[in-house]
């Protein structure tokens, strides 16, 4: 058998950053003259697109590893990429001879290159090369929405992350080339582009062509108005992961400009208290932010905004956390993500003095998300009785369904991003990837109910009533499989 005709099968775990690469990844393959294919037990090559942000994450993708090694037919060769790969490559190398191959993050794109040794029969294992930008790649959308990584790294400290010392320092990728990579994604169908980093408010400020300091402008709001000017048929454009204290008023000026940028700002605080936020070696003048936060809303009346929380941290007293309360009452946050905080080994945070019991965790997490709930519902509730635009993900039932077969349609507002946030679910005729108009009826604490304006549904109008409550099981499966993932992790 040639290489012409071999087949490969990516299981990409972790975020979607890692998920762009998983993305590159076969699109390398693919032009090598390999096949990809959905089912695992086809394939020729398995690549398991690891993730290693903290333990549990590590664990779920050497459990992925085994799972492919354990039910492998003979001949199938099984190779470990993504963040566990860089990080912890010599363990992988050592501990799992099994394993054909090992490829850091660092050296996604030579997939191609190491297969190619692999099936030469030499167990390639790179990884630990220096950090470069990423190359360019065919972008293809495979739905309505699609994630552009803007930069690789973080030149940040944050004493519980361990990101930035396998990820290395930033590396921010040419505005030409992330419009290029929209446009193509855009010509492919994708109707909402979302741009990531680790830190997306310090994308170019390591480009040449790109000095000064924050105060005095901001590159990504260049690369906002770019990314619009070149790409004017992008409907929604959304930026993930701001960093507290790094968005400055040339930035939210231009969001608010913006036609095409979704009004939403996605800041992940971690905390709100100073004494925590030093700790952390966040940035800790927690007024600054409550003031950025309300000019953002003075410019943008109807911004959504987001943010996470790490609850016992070490140190962490009840009067700490009842910081983060109070800031919640007052920012009054349209969605809040409450994350329990993971002793990372190799992080400065897991060696401190003061951890939290587990159960002290759990227990504040538990009563941050009960009192943000009632927040989440009020925010929700301002829709009702508004018209406002959904792009249309699916059905109740799943795609097979969509256009008036009886399913109720599901998708989301510019105040949800996907994965994280609510849903909308609407009667309506419409197809996966449209945005329609949907008149708001009702609102949960997260999701919004409704139907969708200007059209005549008699086919629909008779499971209106007992909808609501099928589309429960529905959603909560979608919010536990993810709530799993690390990718909502704090960033
Ligand atoms: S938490 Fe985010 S900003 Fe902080 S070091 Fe990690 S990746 Fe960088």
């Amino acid at each position: 058998m040639t290489a012409t005709t071999r087949t490969f099968f990516i299981e990409n775990l972790g975020c979607p950053k890692n998920a762009v690469e998983g993305e590159g990844m076969a699109e390398r393959l693919r032009q090598t003259g390999y096949t990809a294919t959905d089912d695992a037990a086809d394939a020729d090559v398995v690549i398991v697109n690891t993730c290693s942000f903290i333990q549990p994450a590590q664990e779920e993708s050497i459990d992925r590893i085994f799972h492919y090694l354990n039910t492998r037919r003979t001949g199938q060769k099984v190779v470990a990429a993504g963040c566990l790969a860089e990080r912890f490559g010599d363990a992988l190398e050592n501990d799992i001879p099994e394993l054909d191959g090992i490829l850091g993050t660092r050296q996604w794109f030579e997939i191609d290159r190491l297969l190619a040794e692999v099936e030469r029969g030499v167990r390639p294992c790179w990884h630990g090369a220096e950090p470069v930008t990423d190359p360019m790649f065919i972008r293809q959308a495979s739905g309505p929405t699609a994630y552009v990584k803007i930069a690789e790294g973080c030149n940040m400290t944050c004493s519980f992350c361990a990101i930035p010392s396998f990820k290395g320092l930033q590396r921010s990728k040419a505005v030409d080339d992330i419009v290029a990579e929209v446009r193509q994604l855009v010509d492919g169908g994708a109707k909402e582009v979302i741009l990531v980093s680790q830190n997306t408010t310090a994308y170019g400020l390591d480009l040449a062509r790109e000095p000064g300091s924050m105060r005095s402008g901001s590159p990504l709001a260049r690369l906002l108005e770019a990314i619009c000017a070149g790409v004017p048929d992008l409907p929604w454009l959304r930026v993930h992961y701001c960093y507290p204290g790094w968005v400055n008023e040339v930035l939210l000026q231009t969001m608010a400009r913006l036609d095409q940028v979704v009004k939403y700002l996605d800041m992940p605080l971690q905390h709100a208290d100073p004494e925590i936020l030093r700790t952390m070696n966040r940035p800790r003048d927690i007024r600054h932010v409550a003031e950025v936060l309300n000019r953002a809303r003075e410019l943008m009346p109807d911004l959504a905004l987001r943010t996470t929380f790490i609850v016992g941290f070490p140190g962490e007293t009840d009067a700490h956390f009842a910081s983060v309360l109070a800031f919640m009452d007052e920012v009054r946050f349209d969605h809040v993500g409450i994350f329990t905080y993971f002793a990372e080994d190799g992080t400065p945070a897991a060696t401190l003095g003061g951890q939290v019991t587990d159960k002290v965790k759990r227990r504040r997490q538990r009563e941050a998300m009960a009192h943000q709930q009632g927040i989440s519902a009020t925010r929700t509730a301002r829709l009702v009785g508004h018209t406002v635009d959904v792009l249309v993900e699916g059905t109740t039932e799943g795609e097979a369904g969509i256009g008036g077969t009886g399913a109720r349609l599901i998708g989301r507002t510019y105040r949800d991003a996907p994965e994280v946030d609510g849903f909308t679910v609407f009667d309506g005729i419409a197809t996966r990837g449209e945005i329609v108009p949907v008149i708001i009826s009702r609102s949960g604490p997260y999701d919004l109910f409704g139907t969708q304006a200007n059209v005549t549904l008699p086919a629909l109008a008779s499971i209106a009533d007992t909808a609501t409550t099928n589309i429960s099981p529905v959603i909560a499966k979608r919010r536990i499989g993810l709530k799993s993932l690390p990718m909502l992790q704090p960033r």
